[in-house]
């Protein structure tokens, strides 16, 4: 089998939002939307990213494709082989890089201009990056709508003129005809209805294997993000608790919050009964998270040292599956004693 190579790895990144100065006569609150997270995507598979939301799934997709850059760690991208280290571009390279890294939103209504119709939307960012001549542009957009199962005609029309899932077709359309490498999809179809999302999911598993794509997968539904992923990060309050092989996820999950995702999930065998795992309380405030495991105060299984070490992520077995979670490690610090 052919070594798998990493065409984005992530080094313990971090967010975080400061307020302003000016308003506050103390030190302006800071929130932590992104924890360092460490992990690495593959060329040519779907690495998923699932979790409540306020995980801060979003905010990495976006430090990503640095929307938002991290405010701390080290982004790799392999450029055909050259190691691009995403925090420290230059104009030109990080101009080139935006072809090469596009995202679709959520909401295919806001993600089109509803002044310019789809010839114009797709044409700028084509001509800004010199892809092709007027006509070749041209011929690309109509290549690209027929990909997506639409008339090469409807270039002539605007997005108010199509629904929710034609829009999203576009949208990927729009993101295709860039030619890039690897996609960060976030949350595409969960704005959609569940027959139209189907559609849309298979079609971007079609593109993947003609185009040769890479896809980070957000959602917050575990459903949709094990029938697009090769694996899966689940994330809460801003850190990644457990990296695992989508298939097989239904017995293999280890961390108590995966687990009471993956209950919320039903299972389509008849006869078979599923023990729903309702989560006590709300996900923390990030601006003041609980001490040590993040999960602690909504954890069934939580001991005496969760509530003061912090777990960090480590592999469990040997398959890559990674887990941070005191029941499967000793920690890392020394707790403190009790009085
Ligand atoms: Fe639960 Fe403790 Fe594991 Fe956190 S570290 S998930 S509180 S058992």
């Amino acid at each position: 089998m052919s070594e798998k190579k990493a065409i984005l790895t992530l080094e313990h990144v971090s967010k975080e939002y400061t307020g302003s100065a000016k308003l506050f006569k103390k030190a302006p609150p800071s929130v932590k939307a992104v924890s360092d997270v460490s992990f690495s995507v593959n060329e040519g598979e779907t690495f998923g990213i699932v979790g409540e939301s306020g995980c801060g799934k979003t905010t990495l997709g976006k430090c990503i494709v640095r929307l938002h850059p991290p405010t701390a760690g080290k982004m790799w991208y392999d450029d055909d082989g050259r190691k691009l280290d995403l925090m420290q571009l230059d104009q030109d390279e990080s101009f080139r890089l935006r072809q090469k890294l596009q995202i679709i939103f959520q909401d295919p209504y806001a993600s089109l201009n509803p002044m310019h119709n789809i010839l114009e939307a797709f044409d700028e960012p084509l001509r800004v990056h010199k892809l092709g001549s007027r006509e070749q542009r041209r011929e690309k957009i109509a290549e690209m709508l027929r990909e997506v199962n639409l008339q090469p005609d409807y270039m002539y029309r605007y997005p108010g003129e199509f629904s929710g899932g034609q829009r999203q077709r576009i949208c990927i359309a729009k993101a295709l005809a860039m030619q890039p490498r690897l996609i960060v999809c976030d949350e595409p179809v969960s704005a959609l209805d569940v027959s139209i999302q189907a559609q849309i999911m298979n079609l971007m598993r079609r593109l993947q294997r003609d185009y040769k794509l890479t896809y980070v997968f957000i959602a917050h539904d575990l459903s949709v993000v094990q029938y697009m992923s090769d694996r899966i990060a689940v994330m809460y309050l801003g850190k990644v608790v457990e990296i695992s092989k989508s298939e097989g996820l239904h017995t293999d999950y280890k961390h108590p919050y995966t687990e009471s995702l993956l209950s919320a999930v039903p299972i389509p065998i008849y006869g078979q009964k599923q023990k729903r795992i309702i989560l006590e309380g709300d996900v923390p405030s990030p601006l003041h998270p609980p001490a040590g495991c993040k999960f602690h105060p909504r954890c069934r299984r939580c001991m005496e040292v969760c509530r003061h070490v912090e777990p960090t992520l480590r592999p469990v077995g040997t398959d890559g599956h990674m887990v941070a979670c005191h029941l499967y490690h000793e920690p890392e610090e020394i707790p403190p004693k009790n009085e």
